[in-house]
């Protein structure tokens, strides 16, 4: 029996966790990421000693990262947010209810509202979600709720644990399994940002014997009849392996398979999920109280992450401010991510001390919509007709959303080939 060779496309979060996972069980990996730092989206760059994720990341206690993570022997570290928040309607700051008795004493609400709310959010956790797969957010909370300030406010609550702010298109299967998730557990923000994660990752790879190489540019996948012979890198150089696992986006895999109408056509198909994000690191907040702030009637979020891990500089803070954007909103303003500021630390302007504002980022490659599905819809990790090519990402599989999918794709793919490894040899994947 001889060792499978797999080699891996893309060094973000999906790509490590797939290196690592296959080098742990044997397999013989090299993974190739085309820019020279490890991490994608994952990354965390420092500013003047504040820790800035790429836009506001936050781990999923109950999600699949959790779970393979953990797998992996790796325990992140943080904190979990939750105090000092509001949500934000008609730029007046409101008790952003979070309980019983918030949710009592709120004035966001109308009592017929909260009534409702606390209705739906009590029958929540047991809300089978399967069924919904084809219905779209929208229409559910429209089915649910009668009042639209709870429908507003769970449309916010929805936005805050999808990062998707078009319930039209959003598949209630997916948002609802994203609200229970983020009800049932919080979420973590990261001590030193996710690039702890990258690190963690890289470090396990490494171990198990993964060869990692930057400023790798993957030109294309070589295939011999419909089945994986190598991969051909931007120096010409050719790598002969048994299996590829391609950990980019729809189009990224769409390229290094020229000429293939299913690859393309997935591509075409994947409508982003996108946000507008504000970072600032600041010498102290001018309302030390006030940490996070969502918005009901508009598509906002604000939350200080240093609050509850460490991000910034001793007495310092680091904040984050977004904008979720639909397709409809293709040029976001930075002065109305700033209007957000300007509500919840009122006089900010005069503590920043680093700032970066990035109009659009895609958050999530692929929209799990009512329309095609929801997440039965995704791509599925084996790429069917080619033997042997895999692909993992936050829009691939059937499971979770975010860097959740990312993680699970990774986890499949992993079992997949080695299932494969222990079998007796044959083509991998067939
Ligand atoms: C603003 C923002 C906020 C977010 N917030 C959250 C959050 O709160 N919670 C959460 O769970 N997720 C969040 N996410 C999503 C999360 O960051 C991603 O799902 C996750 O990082 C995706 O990892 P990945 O490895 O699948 O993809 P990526 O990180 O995109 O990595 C792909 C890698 O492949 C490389 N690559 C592509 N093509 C090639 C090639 N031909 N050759 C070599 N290398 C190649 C790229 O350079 C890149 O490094 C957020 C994302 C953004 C942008």
């Amino acid at each position: 029996m001889r060792t499978t060779r797999v080699a891996v496309v893309g060094g973000g979060l999906g790509g490590l966790t797939a290196a690592a996972l296959l080098a742990r069980g044997g397999c013989e990996v090299s993974l190739y990421e085309r820019s020279k730092h490890l991490g994608g989206r994952a990354q965390t760059s420092d500013v003047e000693g504040f820790r800035f994720n790429l836009g506001p990341h936050a781990l999923y206690r109950g999600g699949a990262a959790m779970r393979v993570l953990g797998s992996l022997g790796v325990k992140p570290k943080g904190g979990i947010p939750g105090e000092g928040s509001y949500a934000l309607r008609a730029g007046r700051l409101h008790t952003l209810p979070r309980g019983a008795v918030s949710l009592m004493t709120t004035d966001v609400l109308t009592l017929a509202g909260k009534l409702e709310l606390a209705r739906l959010l009590a029958g929540l956790p047991r809300i089978d979600t399967e069924p919904l797969s084809r219905v779209s957010m929208r229409e559910w909370l429209a089915t649910r709720l009668s009042r639209e300030d709870a429908r507003a406010l769970v449309g916010a609550l929805t936005r805050v644990s999808t990062y998707c702010a078009d319930l039209d298109s959003l598949s209630a299967e997916v948002a609802v399994s994203q609200l229970q998730m983020a009800l049932a557990a919080n979420v973590l923000y990261l001590d030193g940002g996710w690039s702890s994660l990258v690190d963690a990752l890289e470090a396990r790879a490494r171990e198990a014997g993964a060869k990692l190489e930057l400023s790798a540019r993957v030109e294309s996948v070589v295939l011999q009849s419909a089945q994986v012979h190598g991969l051909e890198l931007a120096d010409g150089t050719v790598r002969e392996v048994d299996a590829v696992v391609l950990a980019g986006s729809p189009g990224d895999v769409a390229s290094l398979v020229p000429g293939d109408a299913v690859l393309a056509r997935d591509a075409a198909d994947a409508v982003p999920v996108k946000a507008a994000t504000l970072e600032l690191g600041m010498s102290s907040l001018p309302r030390p109280e006030a940490l996070f702030a969502l918005g009901v009637d508009g598509p906002w979020y604000a939350s200080v992450h240093s609050a509850s891990a460490r991000l910034a500089p001793e007495g310092g803070a680091m904040v984050h401010v977004m904008k979720y954007l639909t397709g409809a909103d293709a040029d976001p303003r930075e002065a109305d991510l700033e209007g957000v500021m300007d509500v919840l630390q009122p006089g900010w302007r005069e503590h920043v001390v680093a700032k970066r504002f990035r109009p659009s980022l895609t958050v999530t490659h692929l929209l799990p919509s009512a329309k095609a599905g929801g997440l039965a819809s995704r791509p599925t990790a084996r790429v069917p007709h080619v033997s042997g090519l895999f692909r993992v990402g936050d829009w691939v599989g059937p499971e979770g959303m975010l860097a959740d999918a990312a993680f699970a794709s990774a986890e499949s793919v992993a079992r997949t080939l080695m299932q494969r490894q222990a079998a007796p040899r044959r083509a991998v994947g067939a």
